[in-house]
């Protein structure tokens, strides 16, 4: 039973980390326990640490801590990529070590001993091609190009130049201070492919994370499959029922079953709950970036919109109140003045309530147009070579 309690523990524990990292900041845990551990996990245990070091070491350990900090999140490093490689090899080989043995089995063929090596090694395709594509980089000589393809959209977007490239700056670009250069279309800078995610590599990094999530999901699946086929084989309901004694149903089976899974096959138990756990993370990312690919909007776009919009907010509700004041010194100056019906007044919103700003984002020209064009980009295409000749 001991190692079932350890199992579930590890089950809510991960549970609990991955929520608090991913959700810690929402409004709706504001306040909570989730996101004490948000901050902990992003801020706190690193700031405690620096802290920490500064009063053991002194200054020298301050400046060392900050020199690995600058190695490791403002300069281009492959140790993400690494811990990936390893991760994904690991997992691979606990799953052969442990579970090939059983394939082929009552429920899987042979041919998964072989899809299943094909699929990581898609996978770690996908992941090179993200990582060592280039992301769409602005450079003087296609520049006038992008500027042509992408037009200002002077909301979020103008005229500007990029001040460490010396170039104009194309609308959706953005330099990365990491990788030191402009790339068009700038999604955000991603640690684990040590890579910029652009307008030329956006189709590989969603192709990634789709390719994945459903690995994890195959790996989840085969590995229940095999436990089944183990159950099947060995005749666990039969003994249980006929020399047990125990009633079948599903109630009083199911707490004998899963002690007999946990004791005999926790590796799997182990690994089915970490790829179950993987793969809705990856799910959920991958839902992210596929609905702002669908609406043609970059992760560094929609902090650009969320700041235009509360600002554009704030102007219409100043806006809003200006004219409330005025109405009302003109109300007062009205000496008579038919009085308001109090239903009335109790159900009119108020002023402030009609201010409502508008995101109009320009490149979003429809759904299939934007997964068109994430899966040919526009650098990509005969046209956009085309465009050169037109602008300069
Ligand atoms: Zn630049
Ligand atoms: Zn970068």
């Amino acid at each position: 039973m001991a190692v079932q309690w350890i199992l579930v523990c590890h089950g809510l524990i991960t549970l609990l980390v991955v929520i608090s990292f991913l959700c810690g900041q929402w409004p709706i845990f504001q306040g909570t326990f989730i996101e004490r551990i948000n901050y902990f996990i992003t801020f706190g245990a690193y700031d405690y640490f620096r802290r920490f070091v500064g009063v053991v070491f002194g200054s020298k350990g301050t400046n060392a801590v900050l020199s690995v900090e600058y190695y490791f999140c403002d300069r281009p490093n492959p140790t993400l990529q690494v811990i990936y490689l390893g991760i994904i090899g690991a997992i691979y080989y606990i799953i052969a070590k442990t579970s090939f043995s059983y394939i082929p089995g009552y429920y899987l063929s042979e041919v998964h001993r072989y899809t299943s090596l094909l699929a990581v090694g898609v996978g770690i395709l996908l992941f090179l091609l993200t990582s060592f594509s280039d992301p769409g980089t602005v450079n003087p000589e296609n520049v006038s190009q992008y500027l042509s393809a992408y037009p200002y959209d002077n909301i979020i977007y103008s005229e500007k130049d990029c001040s460490t490239c010396k170039i104009p700056k194309p609308a959706r670009s953005k330099h990365c201070s990491i990788c030191d250069r402009c790339v068009a279309r700038f999604d955000h800078h991603c640690g684990w492919m040590n890579n910029c995610i652009g307008e030329r590599n956006t189709r590989y990094f969603m192709a990634f994370l789709l390719w994945h999530f459903l690995l994890c999901i195959y790996g989840t699946v085969a590995l229940g499959l095999v436990l089944a086929g183990q159950m099947k084989e060995l005749k666990v309901i039969y003994i249980l029922t006929a020399y047990y004694g125990i009633e079948n149903s599903f109630r009083s089976l199911a707490p004998h079953v899963v002690q007999w899974l946990v004791g005999s096959y926790n590796t799997q138990i182990l690994l089915m709950v970490f790829l179950a756990i993987v793969s809705l993370l990856l799910g959920g990312f991958f839902g992210y970036h596929a609905n702002l690919c669908l609406t043609n909007t970059t992760t560094n776009e929609t902090y650009k919109w969320q700041d235009y919009l509360s600002w554009q907010r704030k102007v219409n509700e100043a806006k809003a109140s200006a004219a409330a004041l005025k109405a009302s010194i003109s109300g007062l100056s009205q000496e008579r003045k038919p009085p308001e019906s109090k239903w009335k007044a109790l159900f009119q919103r108020s002023r402030l309530e009609d201010v409502h700003v508008v995101k109009n984002n320009i490149y979003d020209k429809g759904f299939f147009h934007n997964f068109y064009e994430i899966v040919s980009p526009l650098s990509t295409r005969w046209s956009f070579s085309q465009m050169k000749s037109k602008s300069g």
